[in-house]
């Protein structure tokens, strides 16, 4: 049987940094993946949907000149730019050589096959058995949610991949779900002339974050005319390859030439054989501990822990599995400031609670406002300012818990919300400092005034 010292199963970003690290240290590493090392993110996931919403974005601002810097003439969106950068920039047309190269030169070793861990220190790949010495690491990430929907399976929908990978936009399309992934995609093919409905379940947009937030994305899409129907799913679908009807379930229907399914990810401990280490098969994410150890030599690392589906978070644990088998020293896996960026336009970053989240969780908090509209910046920036900065504060400890920032960069601006969660900087240290004029982020100074006003 062949021997390594740590087999990786799963080459997500984080999976792909902890067997590059290791290998590199000189220990005996074994990567193996079904599909393309780096996963979901560069090959169909943040990468290429943000050269979309890129692409988007700057067609956006084209249309924008008019009423701020004289007239653009003809602005005509041409989807082909967007998908040949994909494949050829971005991509490699879906094709990893590099990646499994830039590994294997590490001193990695890479089988392509599914990798399933059959008992302590013993995985199987495809049938052929391999051991590991120090351990194994999972990082096996997450696929598209497809909803049990009558219809669905048999007309030829799109999850992120099949937009992701279109060569040619279609005149027409349903999204299912407005979570981030819909909205970001929904809102890039839009702004490429594509006639987007957006169908949400719940009762808003991007429900994990701050209602103001979702209020204002529905605005801005209602005004780019992008429809938004949300408290309504999906029931039944039918039709085909000339385009498919969605039947909701009060009464009404929609017909498009496609539909995009973005309706949240799954993710399977059990596919990967964490039932033989004592995982509950019926669990739905790797139970991990503060340094993502599942057992003693078994880490799970990635979305399929459930501490937040983000490349940045696949990568923290990864630094923390690479310490914990070289046996450093370093702090535990802390999730209270987990930032998260939906790049819409404007784009939405949020660090840590919610007001609902920390209310929820037991804490009496108080929060501070500025909308972006009325800070300097946000008045010079004028079309495409909608937004504003919201701050949750404890009190009780003088800290905040929680920000979101909506607006034009706001995943720059959260960065300095970012370290006063981590760090749990004091609001009167952050009150005391001096914010740059004119800057966005100088609201987050009127916010932390107003966070007073509310003590
Ligand atoms: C459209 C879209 C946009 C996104 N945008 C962002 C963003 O802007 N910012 C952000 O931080 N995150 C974003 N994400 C999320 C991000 O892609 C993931 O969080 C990220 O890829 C980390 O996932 P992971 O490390 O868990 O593994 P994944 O990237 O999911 O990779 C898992 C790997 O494991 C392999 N695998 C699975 N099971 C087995 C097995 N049994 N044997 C062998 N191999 C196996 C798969 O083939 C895959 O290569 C986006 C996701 C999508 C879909």
């Amino acid at each position: 049987m062949d021997t390594f010292d740590i087999i990786v199963i799963g080459m997500g970003p984080g999976g792909e940094h902890v067997a590059g690290t290791l290998a590199e240290r000189g220990l005996r590493v074994l990567g193996v993946d079904h599909g393309l090392v780096g996963g979901e993110c560069p090959y169909w996931g943040c990468i290429p949907s943000k050269m979309m919403v890129r692409a988007g974005d700057v067609l956006a601002e084209a249309r924008r000149v008019d009423g701020l810097a004289g007239a653009v003439g003809d602005v005509r969106p041409d989807w082909s730019v967007v998908a040949r950068r994909i494949r050829d920039e971005a991509t490699d047309d879906w094709n990893d050589r590099a990646a499994v190269e830039r590994f294997t030169k590490k001193g990695g070793t890479f089988v392509r096959g599914t990798g399933r861990i059959v008992g302590a220190g013993r995985v199987d790949v495809d049938g052929k058995p391999y051991a590991a010495e120090r351990g194994i690491v999972v990082n096996a990430g997450s696929r598209a949610a497809i909803p049990p929907i009558e219809g669905l399976d048999a007309v030829p929908y799109w999850t992120n991949r099949g937009l992701i990978e279109a060569k040619e936009l279609p005149g027409s399309l349903v999204v299912l779900g407005g979570g981030a992934i819909g909205c970001e995609l929904g809102q890039a093919v839009a702004r490429f002339g594509v006639d987007v409905t957006i169908v949400e379940s719940g009762p808003r947009l991007l429900s994990a974050e701050e209602p103001e937030a979702s209020e204002k994305l529905a605005v801005v899409f209602e005004r780019e005319g992008i429809e938004v129907c949300t408290g309504v799913a999906a029931s039944r679908v039918s039709g085909g390859d000339g385009g498919v009807e969605v039947t909701l379930d009060d009464g009404t229907s929609l017909s498009a030439e496609r539909i995009l399914v973005a309706t949240g990810r799954v993710t399977d401990p059990g596919a990967v054989g964490l039932g033989s280490v004592g995982v509950p098969e019926d669990a739905r994410v790797a139970p991990i501990d503060e340094r993502c150890r599942v057992t003693s030599n078994v880490w799970a690392i990635g979305d399929l822990t459930g501490k937040g589906a983000f490349t940045h978070v696949s990568m923290y644990q990864a630094g923390i599995v690479i310490r914990d088998v070289l046996g450093q020293d370093g702090p535990a896996a802390d999730y209270a400031a987990v930032p998260r960026v939906t790049f819409t336009d404007p784009e939405i970053g949020a660090v840590g609670l919610t007001q609902a989240k920390a209310r929820d969780g037991g804490l009496e908090v108080t929060v501070g406002v500025t909308p972006l509209g009325e800070t300097t910046r946000g008045w010079i920036h004028g079309v495409g300012e909608d937004g504003f900065i919201k701050l949750v504060a404890d009190p009780a400890r003088g800290v905040l818990v929680g920000a979101t920032v909506m607006g034009p960069y706001a995943g720059e601006i959260l960065g300095a919300l970012a370290v006063a969660v981590h760090a749990k900087v004091p609001v009167e240290t952050l009150s005391s400092m001096i914010y740059a004029y004119p800057t966005f982020h100088r609201g987050i100074e009127t916010a932390l005034a107003d966070l007073k006003g509310h003590a």
